[in-house]
């Protein structure tokens, strides 16, 4: 369990749970709490995955690499099952699905409005800073329509070297 390191939940310090703002991530209490406010029942086999997707700041994964993350973590789950509550988790708000053209679905837990770098050759999603941002802008919706998602991926690979 050293790869959660400080993140660890300690068996039987209960107060460490509720500290709030202890790391970039959420404590095992507040995933459980995000799981119930979104309408879906704190199942173990959720918890764990809500624990490798929630308990570390903002990333992108595919399926398969939340699936060979389980695994290392002695989480025993199927790949069938981590498809399935990921998909529960975009549905419920918990997880924005980014279809990258070419490369597989892509969960984000950013669910916040932002564009992404798609790094070709190491199959790899980035976030646009949001100073680069302001650079791209939206056009407005046409007349008696609303914007109501915008999904911009900047396609990229290693530059040849000079
Ligand atoms: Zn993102």
């Amino acid at each position: 369990m050293t790869r959660l390191g400080t993140m660890t939940r300690q068996p039987g310090s209960s107060a460490q749970e509720t500290s709030p703002g202890a790391g970039p991530g959420c404590s095992f209490r507040n995933v459980r709490e995000r799981l119930q406010d979104s309408g879906l029942r704190p199942t173990r086999q959720r918890m764990a995955l809500g624990w490798l997707l929630f308990g570390k700041g903002d990333r992108h994964v595919t399926a398969e690499a939340l699936y060979e993350e389980a695994r290392g973590a002695k989480t025993l789950l199927s790949l069938a099952t981590v498809y399935n509550t990921l998909r529960q988790f975009s549905e419920a708000g918990l997880l924005r699905e980014i279809a990258v053209y070419g490369s597989r679905i892509w969960y984000d837990t950013n669910t916040g409005p932002h564009f992404h770098f798609y790094v070709e050759d190491r199959d790899q999603l980035l976030d646009v800073p949001d100073d680069l941002m302001a650079v791209l802008k939206m056009p407005t919706a046409p007349n008696g329509m609303e914007i109501i998602g915008a999904d911009v991926i900047v396609r990229v690979k290693a530059a040849p070297q000079a």
